[in-house]
């Protein structure tokens, strides 16, 4: 009697195990379709996406490369190739002590700009890039209807010219000095017709001075200069990029496109913009 008892008592207890197990079993089996469910959708998103943000790339693409100009040369809009940065003639072109004009006795078309000049100017300083020279004179006139009055200290510099400054500095002060102060022949922006010293006459002591800055013109310049084309080359703070100290005179004509540009995003030289290194000494 007992041991049939026992039989039963075994067999109960076997029925409720395998119910246990068929029930995990059933909860399983509906906890993986679930998630083959949710798998399922997110590789179909996954694929829709791909395939979408492929064919955005590639229509992006063919509309660029109408120009010279790859995918990632547009930033925000902005066509980082819009212009050659190594052609002399070019107004983006980038010359510091790492980058020489090319060729090295390069001349660009020179006009004399009609803006107030520097009394004991050379015939090569007074003449500016024919490019920037209205520009130039559209910003003089301007500041002059805000009681700023601007002349040309310094527009262009032949390579003869850069020879003979350079060497005078050389003789004078010694080839480490020299290369502090004044550029090599072939290495000077104001070679390329581009490039402007300007003055004024509010405190003439500070012409061709730091203290320039500080000067109405000084201020007039760095506040207003990108609105026609133009930037301080050397700013403060950033001689280990350029390779010069700070120059609040020294003005260089790139377009208001990228001057207005690199105003808006708060980057100030071209080195750093079009990712070209730093230039701080020769090679
Ligand atoms: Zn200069």
């Amino acid at each position: 009697m007992s041991y049939v008892y026992l039989i039963c008592i075994i067999q109960q207890q076997r029925n409720i195990t395998e119910q246990i197990a068929t029930f995990f079993t059933f909860i399983l089996q509906r906890r993986y379709n679930a998630v083959m469910k949710k798998l399922k959708l997110i590789v179909i998103i996954l694929a829709i996406l791909s395939v979408g943000g492929g064919l955005a790339y590639w229509i992006h693409g063919r509309s660029q490369s109408a120009g010279t100009s790859s995918f990632t040369d547009v930033i925000d809009g902005f066509n980082k190739k819009a212009h050659s940065l190594t052609d002399p003639s070019s107004i983006w072109v980038v010359v510091n002590k790492q980058r020489p004009l090319d060729p090295k006795t390069y001349a660009p078309t020179l006009v004399v700009p009609q803006i107030p000049l520097r009394s004991n100017i050379t015939s090569d300083e007074r003449q500016v890039a024919k490019v920037m020279a209205t520009p130039l004179e559209n910003m003089v006139n301007d500041a002059k209807k805000d009681g700023v009055a601007f002349d040309l200290e310094s527009g262009y510099r032949s390579y003869n010219f850069q020879v003979t400054l350079y060497n005078s500095y050389v003789q004078q002060q010694g080839k480490a000095v020299a290369d502090s102060q004044s550029a090599r022949p072939g290495f000077s922006e104001h070679q390329t017709g581009l490039a402007a010293d300007l003055g004024g006459k509010s405190k003439p002591v500070c012409n061709v001075e730091t203290c320039y800055a500080d000067t109405p013109e000084g201020k007039w310049l760095a506040a207003n200069a990108y609105k026609y084309g133009f930037i301080i080359r050397y700013p403060s703070d950033k001689a280990h990029v350029t390779g010069y100290i700070y120059e609040p005179w020294h003005i260089r004509y790139i377009g208001t496109d990228l001057a207005t540009e690199l105003h808006n995003i708060h980057v100030e030289t071209l080195e750093e913009f079009f990712g070209l290194g730093s230039a701080p000494d020769y090679k």
